[in-house]
C-alpha cells in the first residue's frame, strides 16, 4: 500500500500504543506523515576527534579510546559513576548519574565514545555518553550525518526517543527509494533546480553528505513555502474578482481639510494617499496594509481617506483596539475637522457609550447622517447598522481577532444586499514594522503601503540602558526634565501569569515615585482599572495636570502626548523588542529632545543584552523587527514555530529563508497568473495538494 495511505500502526516497530502517542503528540497518522517528520539537526558521525582538539562545548563528538579507571560514589538512587577515558595522549572524564547499574565497563577494550563535552576546570566531562565497544560498532553508526528528531515528554516515556524515531523512519526508506509521487510539477522542479521529492526525503533523513542534505532541505522548504504562498495568493486572486465601491471623486471636504492643515504632508503621506485613492477608484475592493512607524502620521492619512469616501457619498469607520485610543482618535479627528464646521459628522462608539447616547448614534448610522464612526469592538455589535459603509479602517490590527474583522465585513454585505457591490474597502494600519518575510506570509494577500518618513523636525529619541541600582541618577534626570516643563512615562511590565505580583510591583513603583517626587502629581493606569477611572487618569496626564504617568503596557499603542519627553521602562528585560520599540514611540512626538531609559537588573542573559544594545543603537523600526525575528528565531537548527503564524512551519524558517520564500512566491504567482482558479489539468497536482494540506491563513478581507 502507498505510504500515504498506510496507517502508522502497521509500520515496523510502531504498533497500537506507539501509534496512539504519535497521533496525539505529533499529529502523525500515515507512514508518509512519519517520513515527513524532518530532523531538526544532524551530527557528523564520520568525523573522529582527539581529546586535545576539543574546544567547543556545544557540539557532539566521537572519540576512540579506552577506559582506564572508574569508581562509584554514593548508594542506591544517589549513586554516581565516574570513569577516566584515555585516547592515547589525553584523558577526559565520563559521568553517569542514572542507570549506573547498567553501565558495564571493561579495561583494555577499545571503545567508541559519543557525547557532548563540557569543560570543568581543565578537563572535559561527558555526562551520560554513549560508549560502544569497538567490535560492536557497525559501519552505519559512523557513516555521515546522523539525524536527530524532535520528541515530546510523552514520547520519551514509552522510549520513543530520537533514536527510536530514526529507526522507524529508516525502515521506511527502502519504500521511499522505490519512488513517491511528487508534490511539485516537473517544470517547477526544473526551473528552480529542485530535487525530486523522493531524493529529498531520502536525503533529509540519511544524507549522503552535507551539500546533499542542504539541497534536500531547500527543496522541502521551497515546497512548504510554495504551498502557503499558493494558498494566500489564490485567496487574493479570488478577492480581486470582488467588485468594490467606486470612489473616483476628490471632493470638497478633502480639499477643505487639506488646505487648512497646519503643516505640509510628508512625501510619504502623499504617496500612500495616492496609492489608496487609486484603489478606491479602481472598481475593485481594496485590501491594503498601511505600515508606518510610530509617529509617522497614520491618523491623518486615515482621516483624509475617510474624507475621500465621504465626499463620494459613503460612510466610514475607524476601529481602534482600546477605548483610550478610540477616544483619542475621536478627539484628533474633531480637532482637525473643526475648521470644516458641521460638514463632516463624526460619531464615537465604545463600551462606555451609554444606552441613551447610542440611540441617536444608531439612528445617525442608519440614516447616513454620521459620516465617520470611531470606536472599539463595540462597532461590531449587531445593532450597529449602516446606510452605506464604504471604507473600514482598522488601526493596530494585531489587537483584533480575524473573526471580528470578518464580522464587520459580513455586516456591510448584509446591509448592502440590494447593491451590486457589497464589500467595503479595507485599510489595515499598523505601527509594528514587520520583517519582509513575515509580511509576505502574514499579509501576503494584501497590498502594502509604507510611510517610510517621519514629519520634519523630529529629534530621534535618545535611548540609554541603566541598571536598576542607578535609580538615584534616573530620578535626578527626571526631576530636571519636569522642571523644564516636560512629562514622564514610567512603564511596568504586566505579564498575565503573574498579574498579582506585577500589580504589586506597579503599586510599589507608584508609591516610591510619590515619595521621591512629593512636589509633583502622578497618575496611574493599568488594565485592571475601571475604564472610567483609567480614562480620568489618562486625561489628567494628557491635559498636563499630572507630570508623571505610571502605567502598564496599556499605553503601548497610539497614545499621543507630545509634551511627554521621557519614557522609563522598568524591568526592560521582560519586554520583547517590538514592545520596547512601541513604548519608546510614545515619546519624541513633540519638538523637544526625548529620552528612553531602559532599566534592567544587573545580571542579564545574552539575549537580553542584545535586545538592549539594539534598542540603544537604533530607532529604525524595520531594523528592530528584523533583529527581533532573528533573536526569537530557531534555537537549534530550524523549523521552530514562529509565533503569530496561523500555521506551523515544519522546516522553513522565516528568519533565514527569505530568498527561498521570494522564489516560492514567484513560482506560485506565475502559476496563478496563468490559471487563477487552478482549473487547468496541468495544475491539478497543486489543487489536490492544497486540499490535502488545508493551510489556514489569515484572510484579511474575506469570510471563510
Ligand atoms: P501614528 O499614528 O502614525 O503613530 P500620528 O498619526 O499619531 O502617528 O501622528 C503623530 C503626530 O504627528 C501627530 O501629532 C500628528 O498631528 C503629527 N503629524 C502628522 N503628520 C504630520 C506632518 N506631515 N507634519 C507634521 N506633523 C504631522
Ligand atoms: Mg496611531
Amino acid at each position: 500500500m502507498e505510504l500515504a495511505h498506510r496507517d502508522i500502526t502497521y509500520c515496523k516497530n510502531v504498533g497500537a500504543k506507539r501509534a496512539d502517542i504519535l497521533r496525539n503528540e505529533l499529529g502523525v497518522r500515515t507512514a508518509m506523515d512519519l517520513v515527513r517528520q524532518y530532523p531538526y539537526k544532524y551530527i557528523d558521525r564520520s568525523r573522529f576527534y582527539r581529546i586535545a582538539e576539543l574546544d567547543d562545548e556545544d557540539t557532539y563528538v566521537q572519540i576512540i579510546g579506552e577506559v582506564t579507571e572508574w569508581h562509584t560514589v554514593g548508594i542506591g538512587k544517589a549513586q554516581r559513576l565516574s570513569a577516566t577515558f584515555f585516547d592515547g595522549t589525553h584523558q577526559c572524564e565520563l559521568v553517569w548519574f542514572r542507570g549506573v547499574q547498567y553501565v558495564k565497563l571493561q579495561r583494555g577494550v577499545k571503545y567508541l565514545l559519543f557525547g557532548k563535552p563540557s569543560r570543568f576546570n581543565h578537563t572535559y566531562n561527558f555526562v551520560h555518553p554513549e560508549l560502544t565497544p569497538w567490535d560492536k560498532v557497525t559501519p552505519e553508526m559512523t557513516q555521515g550525518l546522523e539525524p536527530y528528531y524532535n520528541t515530546t515528554e510523552k514520547m520519551k516515556r514509552i522510549n520513543l526517543n530520537s533514536k527510536a524515531m530514526r529507526g522507524i523512519i529508516a525502515d521506511l526508506m527502502p519504500e521511499v527509494r522505490m519512488g513517491v509521487p511528487d508534490t511539485m510539477g516537473a517544470d517547477i522542479l526544473q526551473r528552480y533546480r529542485l530535487m525530486s521529492l523522493t531524493e529529498a526525503l531520502l536525503n533529509v533523513h540519511f544524507p549522503r553528505d552535507m551539500q546533499t542534505m542542504q539541497n534536500a532541505r531547500a527543496r522541502l522548504k521551497f515546497e512548504e513555502l510554495f504551498y502557503i504562498q499558493l494558498q494566500i495568493l489564490r485567496q487574493m486572486k479570488r478577492r480581486e474578482m470582488n467588485a468594490g465601491f467606486r470612489m473616483p471623486l476628490v471632493g470638497q471636504r478633502f480639499h477643505a481639510l487639506y488646505k487648512c492643515l497646519p503643516f505640509d504632508l510628508t512625501n510619504a503621506q502623499k504617496r500612500v494617499i495616492h496609492e489608496i485613492h487609486d484603489d478606491l477608484k479602481s472598481g475593485k475592493q481594496m485590501n491594503r496594509l498601511l505600515q508606518g512607524d510610530v509617529g509617522s502620521g497614520k491618523t491623518l492619512v486615515a482621516l483624509l481617506c475617510c474624507l475621500l469616501a465621504v465626499d463620494n457619498g459613503f460612510q466610514t469607520c475607524i476601529m481602534a483596539p482600546t477605548e483610550i485610543l478610540a477616544n483619542q482618535h475621536y478627539e484628533t479627528l474633531r480637532h482637525f475637522l473643526a475648521p470644516l464646521g458641521n460638514s463632516v459628522n463624526v460619531g464615537l462608539l465604545t463600551g462606555s457609550t451609554t444606552k441613551k447616547q447610542r440611540e441617536p448614534l444608531h439612528e445617525g448610522l442608519r440614516n447616513g447622517e454620521i459620516n465617520i464612526l470611531v470606536g472599539t469592538h463595540a462597532l461590531l455589535e449587531d445593532e450597529v447598522q449602516w446606510r452605506n459603509l464604504g471604507l473600514v479602517i482598522i488601526d493596530e490590527q494585531h489587537r483584533f481577532g480575524v473573526a471580528q474583522r470578518a464580522k464587520l465585513w459580513t455586516k456591510s454585505r448584509k446591509d448592502n444586499s440590494s447593491s451590486a457591490v457589497d464589500a467595503p474597502h479595507i485599510l489595515v494600519m499598523t505601527a509594528t514594522p514587520i520583517p519582509r518575510t513575515l509580511a509576505m506570509t502574514l499579509y501576503g494577500d494584501l497590498s502594502v503601503s509604507i510611510i517610510d518618513e517621519l514629519p520634519p523636525g523630529r529629534k530621534p529619541v535618545q535611548t540609554v540602558h541603566y541598571q536598576l541600582s542607578r535609580r538615584a541618577q534616573v530620578y535626578s534626570f527626571v526631576r530636571k526634565q519636569i522642571e523644564q516643563g516636560r512629562q514622564v512615562y514610567v512603564v511596568f511590565p504586566l505579564i498575565k501569569e503573574n498579574e498579582k505580583l506585577d500589580l504589586q510591583d506597579l503599586q510599589n513603583g507608584f508609591n516610591e515615585l510619590c515619595e521621591a517626587f512629593p512636589e509633583y502629581r502622578i497618575s496611574m493606569v493599568h488594565g485592571q482599572m475601571k475604564a472610567a477611572d483609567k480614562d480620568l487618569q489618562m486625561q489628567r496626564f494628557i491635559s498636563g495636570q499630572t507630570q508623571i504617568l505610571v502605567a502598564t503596557t496599556v499605553i503601548e499603542v497610539g497614545v499621543n502626548v507630545p509634551n511627554a519627553s521621557v519614557m522609563i521602562i522598568q524591568n526592560a528585560e521582560r519586554f520583547g523588542l517590538s514592545q520596547l520599540h512601541q513604548l519608546r514611540g510614545r515619546v519624541g512626538r513633540g519638538a523637544d529632545q526625548s529620552y528612553c531609559l531602559l532599566l534592567t537588573r544587573t545580571e542579564l542573559t545574552k539575549d537580553t543584552r542584545k535586545r538592549m544594545d539594539i534598542m540603544v543603537a537604533t530607532n529604525d523600526g524595520f531594523r528592530i523587527a528584523e533583529a527581533d525575528l532573528q533573536l526569537r528565531g530557531p534555537g537549534d537548527l530550524e523549523g521552530t514555530q514562529q509565533s503569530g503564524l496561523p500555521f506551523d512551519l515544519h522546516i522553513a524558517n522565516l528568519a533565514t529563508d527569505g530568498q527561498l520564500l521570494t522564489l516560492a512566491r514567484q513560482a506560485a504567482m506565475e502559476i496563478l497568473d496563468a490559471d487563477p482558479l487552478l482549473e487547468d489539468e496541468r495544475n491539478r497536482i497543486y489543487k489536490r495538494q492544497l486540499d490535502i494540506l488545508r493551510i489556514e491563513t489569515h484572510n484579511w478581507g474575506d469570510i471563510s
